[in-house]
């Protein structure tokens, strides 16, 4: 009997979450599939210290051969990194970091690593532009073979923070000597925190059009979905389980929806605890939303 041509399974969306690596890499793929992930986020070693002892071949491998391998896997850069800080110590640890940091994403084969770009610590904005730049060019041109990209992540714009505005993220890609090697990843918490309204269906795609306008959606390489605690403008930097915070479900369900995101990775970076159900809920609440 001539075998009848199947038809393709829905693309799954590429949802899931933020995970740790307790445990080693491979750990975290085991966590977002014990949830329903198709996408995971981590940290590339303990995001709470600046420098981390090698990856073990046997973790390396663990993590290439995981039989729980999400669609995606990217991560996100230590929160200790400030490339503009104005502390030389920490300045020139920050550079190193991000570095190291870059080198061990290649070592699992990241394609990208989500960054803050920088805190200028009152130096002022254009000060710090020019330093995360500087920062970004000297990290970049010190890995001429590395593979791993930088996306810039768009800030809640709190403290002295810069990236609250699609402007500054844009001014770093446009004068980086390596533009090819960065990308933008979009928090919908931080965005309506540093004041962008997603807050209805035409408010998000008018927010979106901005985007495409200043830095162009051929640069967006990820969601991450929070609502927030903070009200709208507010440039507090509060994660809120999804539909329980200021933003409400609009930009949740436009993001889901959109044939245009369906290859961007779309993860959570709420509160959880150690059996993940906050995630399970939130991954739902998503899925409802399709
Ligand atoms: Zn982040
Ligand atoms: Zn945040």
């Amino acid at each position: 009997m001539p075998s009848l041509p199947k038809t393709p399974p829905p693309l799954a969306p590429l949802l899931g979450a933020h995970m740790s690596i307790s445990g080693g890499p491979a750990k975290a793929l085991e966590r977002g599939h014990s949830v329903g992930c198709t996408a995971v986020q981590i940290f590339v070693k303990n995001n709470m210290q600046w420098f981390a002892k090698d990856f073990a071949t046997a973790e390396l491998e663990a993590f290439a051969n995981s039989s729980y391998r999400p669609a995606i896997v990217f991560g996100h850069t230590s929160y200790l990194i400030n490339l503009c800080a104005t502390d030389p110590v920490t300045f020139e640890r920050s550079r190193a970091a991000l570095k190291a940091e870059l080198e061990r994403a290649d070592q699992l084969g990241l394609p990208f690593l989500v960054l803050h770009p920088g805190a200028h610590m009152g130096a002022g904005i254009d000060t710090g532009l020019a330093r995360i730049v500087e920062s970004l060019d000297f990290v970049l041109a010190s890995l001429p073979k590395g593979r791993c990209k930088v996306a810039l992540e768009a800030t809640a714009g709190q403290g002295s923070t810069i990236g609250s505005k699609f402007a500054e993220l844009a001014v770093i890609i446009d004068r980086c000597r390596y533009p090819k090697r960065l990308s933008v990843c979009l928090d919908t918490s931080h965005l309506f925190a540093a004041g962008y309204d997603i807050s209805t269906p035409k408010k998000f795609w008018n927010v979106f059009a901005q985007f495409e306008k200043e830095v162009g959606s051929t640069r967006l390489a990820a969601w991450h979905l929070n609502d927030s605690k903070a009200a709208l403008g507010s440039r507090v930097d509060r994660h809120e389980h999804i539909g329980k915070g200021k933003i409400g479900l609009a930009p949740f369900r436009e993001i889901m929806r959109s044939e245009q995101f369906s290859q961007i990775p779309k993860v959570l970076e709420t509160p959880k605890g150690e059996d993940l159900a906050e995630d399970r809920v939130n991954l739902g609440v998503l899925r409802s939303l399709l």
